[in-house]
């Protein structure tokens, strides 16, 4: 279990954890009707970071949209969510890499099964940047569960009661003495992990599901693909057959908590050499270089939260100007 930090941020102010609380008449609770996304605080080169946070509340607008959440994105600009974030990191006094879990929780009162209209409540806290898959050498299962369809609950909307599926499929591969499955679609092609992008290397290209085979739309996925350019790796996004996986030369995952993991054994089978691969070294180098601020052509994709301008009081009072405006 990763360790929680002591201070949150929920309902425009900086609390304790333990007071950061939904009620259970909340459609949040009633139905997992909120959206999130997890983003790492990292200590770099130069100073507190956040990686690719516009990316990241994009995602979060996108989500909202397609669940049909329609009271986050009028309120919350991505300048006020940038500055919650540097709240957040200021009130826990971070000295080592984090994640920061960031929801939009539906949190009327018992509204029915229903999205628009109804208020919602913003919710970060920071916890342990503990990677959830095995980094070298993870063994992978075909699940019993298929992924959810586009035409059922979206896996490009990272909705919290959708991870129930998530739960499901990796609950069973740890059952079975593995450390994560991997997500078939109803036509039995790849899509990804419970929490995690996948690429193969086949041939020496890097392949990966493209974006319309119910996965969510991974920002270190899309990561991956801008190294593999840089890299003169040559990459293709297309739909994979599940036994492409028992032939690849090479087998990795990749994800904000899932880093970027070697994969070993897929169902009972040796990847490749049974071993790191060359490409996925390559990548998870650059990937890890990137995080810590040493690759001056990726440093566009840090935000620095060491600004003393700023911090709690500034991103309290400018949210609380904000909802004053939109009347709420
Ligand atoms: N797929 C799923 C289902 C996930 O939950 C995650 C983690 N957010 C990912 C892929 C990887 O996405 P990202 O690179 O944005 O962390």
């Amino acid at each position: 279990m990763a360790r929680v930090y002591e201070k949150a941020y929920f309902k425009d102010d900086i609390v304790p954890i333990t007071e950061a609380c939904l009620s259970v008449a909340s459609s949040a609770v009633l139905y997992g009707l909120s959206v999130y996304t997890v983003f790492p605080i990292l200590i770099t080169r130069n100073g507190l970071a956040t990686f690719r946070l516009r990316d990241h509340y994009q995602r979060l607008v996108n989500s909202a949209r397609i669940v049909g959440i329609d009271t986050f994105e009028p309120l919350w600009t991505y300048e006020a969510f940038q500055e919650a974030v540097r709240a957040l990191a200021k009130a826990n006094a971070i000295s080592e890499n984090v994640f920061v879990r960031a929801t939009v929780h539906v949190d009327e009162l018992v509204p029915g099964t229903r999205s628009r209209g109804l208020a919602t409540t913003v919710s970060m806290f920071v916890y342990e940047a503990v990677p959830i898959v095995r980094q070298n050498g993870a063994r992978l299962k075909t699940s019993v569960w298929r992924r959810i369809p586009d035409y059922a609950i979206p896996s490009r909307a990272k909705v919290n009661g959708s991870y129930v599926n998530s739960v499901l499929a990796k609950q069973d591969a740890l059952d079975c003495g593995y450390d994560d499955c991997i997500f078939l679609d109803e036509g039995g092609h790849v899509c990804e992990l419970s929490a995690g992008n996948i690429f193969i290397v086949r041939n020496g290209t890097l392949i990966t599901p493209d974006t319309t085979r119910d996965l969510l739309e991974g920002i270190n996925r899309l990561m991956v693909l801008e190294f593999a350019h840089d890299l003169n790796i040559p990459a293709v996004e297309r739909g994979i057959d599940l036994t492409e996986l028992y032939v690849a030369e090479e087998v990795f995952a990749c994800g904000t908590s899932t880093f970027i993991a070697s994969v070993i054994e897929i169902d009972a089978r040796i990847v490749g050499a049974g071993s790191v691969g060359p490409i996925t070294k390559q990548i998870r180098e650059k990937h890890e270089r990137v995080l810590r601020g040493d690759e001056p052509r990726y440093l566009k994709h840090l935000t620095f939260l060491d600004d003393h301008e700023r911090g709690t009081d500034f991103a309290l009072k400018y949210r609380g100007a904000l909802a004053e405006v939109v009347g709420t």
